[in-house]
């Protein structure tokens, strides 16, 4: 098997700034080398060539918030009531594979019913689907009369649905046991209400003492756990559970932001969703989902504390509530420049979230997540600059390249037939 060059990139690596005129080579599934011409080895008849001529190559991202399973979602009832098992197993693999095929190389979930994420990345680590890296979350665990146990008593559904209720600290433990038992990684808690649920964001859905016994089991077996978190409050008692990651996180303040440095915790803040209803609202004087005023102060509040955050050095990932309202599944690269049109971070740094900080909280962080010899080659060339335009991430048809463990999901481009015969 010959190796694969890339030469003549623009090379963002998820660290430092661009780099010009760099070359990138691939070998089986790794990244061989990367540098400038000079300290890079020659390519022979064997390889592949591709000359970029200033194309941008970075890391493949990971939507670190992510749904698979959500089709078209208007209404919380839809998530379990809409199409059997079978039928939503189906459509959550193409859905795995049009994140793929949009940059992602990494995904980790964020809730699914009918243990989805673990059967798909079964699938994709068996080759038999396309598919991102997975991280596979389960079932949301929440109280009774939280806002995802949505059905109506008296339908008396009693189904496997999304929510799993749970009633004090046992029903936790016992529950994140089963959850784990089923092969989930991640474990999915809903301990405030807000960005966009029933109850709003002051409301604690869950008590400290089972927001802790979760976290416990989870930790005890080495898996991770996160939670749908908005006030202060409830990022102060996860903080204190020592819960991985906050789902968005709307009302974080300097406090919130030293415990998240002092732990390590990851941040999705997820300010598509918000802005998308916000928007909506604005423009038809309704939205698709209530509590639409809340969002709204939550994002100018987010505006003026994400800056400070990541200047400090919370690990922001990136990641959304594709397949609810108006956010179709596939308009994935919409989200990263939310971040930079509103709170203003700099595509770079963008980047970085999408990249280096995905690979850390997917647990591949010394495999990939940047362009360095030696990591998996995880990897898109596009036709275009995203560390001056992000928007160019939007488009697939900018997309060169998508290449997962050195295997090709999409090529666009031609190889440099006359370079070969030269080298030949
Ligand atoms: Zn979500």
């Amino acid at each position: 098997m010959g190796r694969t060059f890339f030469r003549g990139a623009n090379l963002i690596d998820g660290i430092n700034k661009p780099q010009p005129n760099t070359t990138v080579v691939v070998e089986g599934d790794r990244i061989k080398a990367v540098g400038t011409n000079g300290n890079i080895p020659k390519p022979t008849v064997q390889d592949v060539v591709y000359d970029l001529g200033g194309k941008a190559l970075m890391p493949g991202m990971v939507m670190c918030h992510y749904h698979v399973a959500y089709d078209n979602v208007s209404d919380l009832n839809d998530i379990d009531m809409k199409h059997p098992p079978t039928y939503l197993t189906l459509i959550a693999a193409k859905n795995a594979e049009l994140l793929l095929r949009s940059g992602y190389t990494g995904a980790v979930g964020a809730g699914t019913m009918h243990n989805i994420d673990v059967t798909l990345k079964r699938a994709i680590n068996r080759h038999m689907i396309p598919g991102p890296h997975f991280l596979a979350c389960g079932r949301d665990l929440v109280t009774t009369g939280d806002s995802v146990d949505c059905h109506p008593s008296f339908w008396k559904m009693n189904m496997d649905g999304l929510a799993r209720i749970c009633d004090g600290p046992d029903d936790f433990r016992k529950a994140v046991r089963e959850e784990i038992k089923n092969g989930v990684e991640i474990i999915k808690l809903y301990p405030t209400g807000g960005h966009g649920l029933m109850w709003p964001a002051d409301v604690m859905t869950m008590s400290q003492a089972e927001m802790d016994a979760a976290a416990e089991a989870a930790h005890e077996r080495g898996k991770k756990i996160r939670g749908h978190i908005i006030s202060k409050k409830g990022i102060l008692a996860a903080l204190k559970a020592g819960i991985d990651v906050i789902d968005h996180g709307d009302m974080m303040d300097e406090e919130c932001i030293e415990g998240m440095l002092k732990q390590g915790t990851f941040v999705v803040p997820s300010l598509y969703f918000p802005w998308k209803m916000v928007e909506e609202k604005r423009k038809t004087g309704k939205a698709s989902f209530g509590g639409v005023d809340e969002m709204a102060k939550g994002l100018e509040h987010s505006y003026q504390i994400i800056p400070k955050a990541q200047k400090a050095g919370v690990k922001f990932v990136i990641g959304d509530d594709f397949g609810v309202g108006a956010m179709p599944h596939g308009e994935y690269a919409s989200e990263l420049e939310a971040y930079v049109k509103g709170p203003g971070i700099s595509p770079l740094e963008v980047i970085t979230w999408a990249t280096k900080n995905g690979y850390e909280l997917l647990g591949l962080g010394k495999e990939g997540g940047t362009i360095e010899a030696g990591k998996l080659a995880d990897l898109l060339v596009v036709d275009g600059n995203p560390a001056k335009d992000i928007g160019v991430l939007k488009d697939r048809e900018n997309l060169d390249v998508v290449m997962k463990g050195g295997q090709l999901v999409t090529c666009q481009l031609t190889p440099s037939k006359a370079r070969l015969q030269k080298a030949a």
